[in-house]
């Protein structure tokens, strides 16, 4: 087997043109009955690394999944490509287990999926060894590993495999193991010389956002109601909080639900599935909700409060986005939530307390950095980046920094003279001149520093007092009830005039503002979420509904994208989209193609998308609409239309020459008073059957990118 048969697999499968980097050095591999451990990111697309070995070598694959939940998800999305695919798990009935393990023994599949338990359940391997078996993929490999964070004891019991398949290559994946497990699952699985791939975790697709937490609902709600449509997460610390959010959510007239452990498995398997089939937009979750989905089309990710750790929070953003279209992630951050998270921590663990915490540390590091966010992510898990992402807060906002020399002198010479017994609240109360009780009563009015902060904001100075902590001009006491300690550093500031650099606080307004002058300045396109898009999103839905299948399984958000910018008309073009491959083209090409040739209007009923390329050469060459009409033998008024798909693109047409001023305006206006979508006719008959349809389709042309221009 060579690499072409599997490119061509590849695309005739999943309608990709090329593989992502190492999938096509790892399929080789496996071709060369070696056997493999491949690290991965979630989304970063393991699969395809043993699918296309499946579909193209002699025999079945055999897939080992812990996440019973996913496996049916998994085989319905394959079996939508063509290839044929099964599983075997207890959710089956006896009957309908005999009839898979005909189709494996028979050679009638591609793929089988197996639950860890199954694989090594002593009836199991004879029919294992009277079947022809050309790959055993181990999925979520680092369950094998006590070391890793979700250790499974079946998965260690499947060191025999090495042993009874000599020749069937193993390969393991994962999208989570440090070096220990790597090491574990390598011994572990016995794999022979194995090659372990690691992939890059970056995620470019992924936005990567940190705001203060301060009026987390409403910027939530904001946020929410500027992606209509949007599939969406929102990771919270409590049940509680999870069922608040969602009541205020559903207030605002939000289709949100919520999700946590404490819910019944009922409860929690609707949720899920109305998440999935996108008949519930909004989840608000705690961290249980994640393991069990195999959604595609996430398309944003916000944490309400702090994670525990950057495994954790990397692993919950990376379900947003992992079509490989843009998504985004917002992460709330305060004081307060450290603290929270804190106690939580020493309540609960007693082991490996100082790790936890320190891990907590560089969370709360990354969302205080003043730098490239992904570059804090990358380099956490020891990848080197040279450069910054220009897709997170801070390269897209760079904070501005200022001699904060004397904001500095006035918060540490406060703490000197609290005798650095207060926490970090006081502190700011007494710069603040605050009249509280408790103030009154300690006598802190009476210290000089009292007020001599009280130009700045609560928020601000804590701002700073974060600043100053992460310097190193100050550190908190976790083990006093969170006292405000001075430290060496403090002491040069203090009494040596050290000069100290800050970065100015930009209240939560400050940065919308910000925000909507770049999105205005920056015309590159961003997501295309038109209406197109719209439709085509509808469109899958029902078919989806129609089928009884999740919508992502028929195309992915990236695969709608693409169509919705190129708008292919024809199957040659409609198979170009990536994600299109020959089975999908077959079941669901011609449904696209109507819509998106009903989109672009009525003229090109049939059209194919270089028609317009045709029109358009000829009326570079000066030829006018009768003669292009002649020419090509197509009816004026197509022409006509051509020429106003092609000027609303945006090239160079002169509709100017075509239809008036008044006209355009006469045609804008009616739209006011008709109803959407708009019908050419009824424009027509609106203006008193004066304005001929070619005029008004391209006066409605002129309308549109007018608007786009806006
Ligand atoms: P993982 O198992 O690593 O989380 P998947 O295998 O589910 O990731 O792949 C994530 C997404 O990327 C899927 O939608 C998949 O179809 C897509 N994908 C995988 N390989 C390619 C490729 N070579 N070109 C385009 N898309 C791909
Ligand atoms: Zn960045």
């Amino acid at each position: 087997m060579d690499l072409s048969a599997a490119k061509s697999a590849l695309k005739k499968y999943f309608g990709y043109d090329t593989f992502r980097p190492m999938q096509a050095e790892i399929i080789e591999r496996i071709y060369e009955g070696k056997d493999a451990l491949v690290l991965m990111p979630t989304g970063g697309g393991k699969s395809i690394c043993y699918q296309i070995p499946a579909i193209t070598l002699p025999g079945t694959t055999v897939v080992v999944s812990p996440l019973i939940s996913l496996m049916k998800d998994q085989v319905e999305a394959l079996r939508a490509t063509g290839a044929r695919a099964a599983f075997l798990n207890s959710s089956l009935s006896e009957v309908e287990q005999r009839q898979v393990e005909d189709d494996f023994f028979n050679g009638e599949l591609d793929l089988l999926y197996v639950s860890p338990e199954k694989l090594v359940s002593q009836n199991f391997i004879p029919l294992l060894k009277r079947a022809a078996v050309n790959l055993f993929a181990i999925d979520e490999a680092h369950c094998i590993s006590a070391w890793g964070h979700d250790f499974r004891p079946e998965y260690t019991q499947m060191r025999f495999l090495k042993g009874e398949f000599k020749d069937v290559p193993v390969i393991a994946l994962t999208a989570t193991a440090d070096k220990l497990t790597r090491k574990d699952i390598i011994s572990q699985l016995k794999l022979r010389e194995p090659e372990t791939f690691i992939a890059s975790f970056d995620r470019p697709n992924l936005s990567l956002e940190v705001r203060p937490g301060q009026k987390r609902r409403e910027q939530i709600i904001r946020f929410i109601q500027k992606r209509p449509g949007e599939p969406g997460i929102v990771y919270c610390l409590s049940r509680r909080s999870t069922e608040e959010l969602a009541e205020k959510l559903q207030d605002a007239g939000i289709d949100a639900a919520y999700y946590h452990a404490g819910m019944n498995a009922d409860e929690r398997t609707k949720v899920q599935e109305d998440f999935t089939n996108d008949n519930t937009l909004v989840i608000c979750a705690t961290v249980a909700f994640g393991m069990g989905i195999d959604k595609s089309n996430i398309r944003w990710v916000i944490h309400y409060n702090l994670p525990k750790n950057i495994e954790s929070y990397y692993q919950e953003i990376g379900r947003a986005g992992r079509d490989g279209a843009k998504a985004d992630t917002l992460l709330f951050y305060s004081y307060q939530d450290v603290m929270v998270l804190q106690d939580i921590l020493k309540k609960n663990e007693s082991d490996m307390l100082g790790l936890k915490i320190a891990k907590l540390d560089r969370m709360r590091q990354y969302a205080e950095a003043v730098g490239c966010r992904r570059r804090i992510l990358l380099s956490y898990f020891s990848e080197d980046v040279a450069e910054d992402c220009g897709n997170c807060d801070v390269c897209k906002n760079p904070p501005k920094a200022f001699d904060g020399t004397v904001i500095a002198q006035k918060a540490l010479s406060a703490i000197y003279r609290l005798q650095q017994s207060v926490g970090m609240t006081t502190v700011i109360d007494v710069l603040r001149g605050s009249g509280k009780r408790e103030i009154m009563e300690r006598g802190y009015h009476n210290i000089k520093t009292y007020g001599a902060g009280s130009d700045i904001p609560f928020l601000e100075w804590q701002h700073y007092l974060l600043q100053l902590l992460n310097y190193g001009y100050i550190e908190i006491a976790h083990d006093q009830h969170g006292e405000v300690k001075l430290t060496p550093a403090s002491r040069r500031v203090l009494f040596e005039n050290e000069k100290v650099q800050l970065v100015r606080f930009a209240t939560i307004k400050e940065r919308q503002k910000a925000e909507k002058a770049r999105a205005k300045e920056s015309a590159k396109p961003q997501r295309v979420r038109d209406e197109l898009f719209e439709k085509l999103r509808k469109l899958r839905i029902q078919l989806a509904r129609e089928r009884g299948v999740p919508p992502y399984i028929i195309f992915n958000d990236a695969t709608l994208e693409e169509m919705a910018a190129t708008r292919p008309m024809t199957d040659e073009e409609m198979k170009n989209i990536s994600g299109v491959g020959e089975r999908k083209l077959h079941l669901y090409g011609s449904y696209f193609i109507d819509a998106i040739i009903e989109f672009v209007g009525p003229a090109s009923s049939h059209g194919k998308a270089s028609t317009y390329q045709v029109t358009f050469d000829l009326y570079q060459r000066g030829l006018s609409v009768e003669e292009i009409a002649s020419k090509r033998q197509i009816s004026i008024s197509t022409i006509y239309s051509h020429l106003a798909i092609l000027y609303e693109q945006g090239y160079e047409v002169a509709l100017e020459e075509m239809v008036s001023p008044a006209e355009v305006d006469k045609v804008l206006k009616s739209l006011r008073y008709l109803q959407e979508p708009y019908k050419l006719k009824d424009i027509y008959d609106y203006l008193g059957e004066q304005v001929p349809y070619h005029r008004i389709r391209l006066a409605l042309a002129y309308g549109k990118r007018e608007e786009e221009k806006r």
